[in-house]
């Protein structure tokens, strides 16, 4: 195939399991972490294994500087981009918005909203026609809990994840002409190391009390619908949302 994929957030759970199927199928892919290093170089090193290609990039993606490093490092060492999986994301300790500092909502914000819109804006100003591309397909990661706002948990996070929502729909019509398809996944609760952050280790486990289909979702699970947005299958697929939420 030949086609380079960046997924921020790579080095664990749902862009984990991305890079592992992606590189399953014939993408080189760059799995960009911030701080777990050894995580993000022994998965590189498992998909080398498997006969895939994989390298990694620190970057934090709620720093611009970093972010351009990052784009530029991408531009010279690993070559051009075809596909962006904005998948780097953040929830801190839940509570009512009444307890919540203004530091925190800095922190989920400029992670979950800016890092995504930056890192889609490098992403764009390669891959467009227009601008000399070739073309190429954004995923951009939500939550089901837009849905609700996660009222008493983390309703900074559900805004922030609303954001990105409306900035697929409408980036994906701006930049439609120009060879790029923008698209959203709605993760429901997954079976990952994130629910730690929110306070809450075994969240996962309690999910039978309020999923449908009685228990969490599985990052690979997640990855299948990711994979499925950014492969040719999904080429008249542009501004559209999958649920991977066990029918909350
Ligand atoms: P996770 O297991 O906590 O992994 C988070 C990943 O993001 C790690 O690779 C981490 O890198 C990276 N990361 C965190 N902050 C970053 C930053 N500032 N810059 C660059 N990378 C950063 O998370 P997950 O559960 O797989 O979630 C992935 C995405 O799905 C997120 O956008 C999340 O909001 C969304 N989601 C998850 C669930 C769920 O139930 N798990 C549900 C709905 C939506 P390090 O390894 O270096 O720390």
């Amino acid at each position: 195939m030949n086609k380079n994929v960046l997924i921020t957030g790579g080095s664990r759970g749902i862009g984990a399991a991305s890079a592992r199927l992606l590189a399953s199928q014939g993408w080189r892919v760059c799995i960009n972490y911030v701080s777990q290093a050894q995580a993000a170089e022994q998965l590189a090193d498992e998909i080398r294994r498997s006969g895939g290609q994989a390298a990694t990039v620190a970057a934090n993606v709620a720093d611009t500087d970093a972010v351009l490093r990052m784009f530029d490092w991408i531009d010279r060492e690993f070559g051009p981009l075809h596909a962006l999986v904005n998948n780097a994301g953040v929830i801190a300790p839940m509570m009512r918005l009444e307890e919540m500092e203004p530091a925190r909502w800095s922190h989920i914000i400029s992670t979950n909203l800016l890092g995504t819109m930056m890192c889609a804006r490098e992403a764009v100003r390669r891959m467009s026609t227009a601008r000399g591309g070739a073309g190429g397909a954004i995923v951009n990661l939500s939550t089901a809990l837009t849905r609700s706002g996660a009222p008493g948990m983390y309703v900074d996070y559900a805004a922030a994840k609303s954001a990105i929502e409306t900035l697929t729909v409408g980036l994906a019509r701006e930049v439609a002409r120009d060879g790029v398809r923008v698209n959203c996944v709605r993760p429901g609760l997954i079976d990952t190391e994130i629910h730690a952050s929110g306070g809450d280790a075994q969240r996962a486990a309690k999910a039978k009390d309020f999923v449908p289909l009685q228990r969490a979702g599985q990052a690979q699970e997640v990855a299948q619908a990711i994979a499925w947005l950014l492969s040719e299958q999904a080429s008249y697929t542009t501004g559209s949302f999958i649920d991977v939420a066990g029918g909350v």
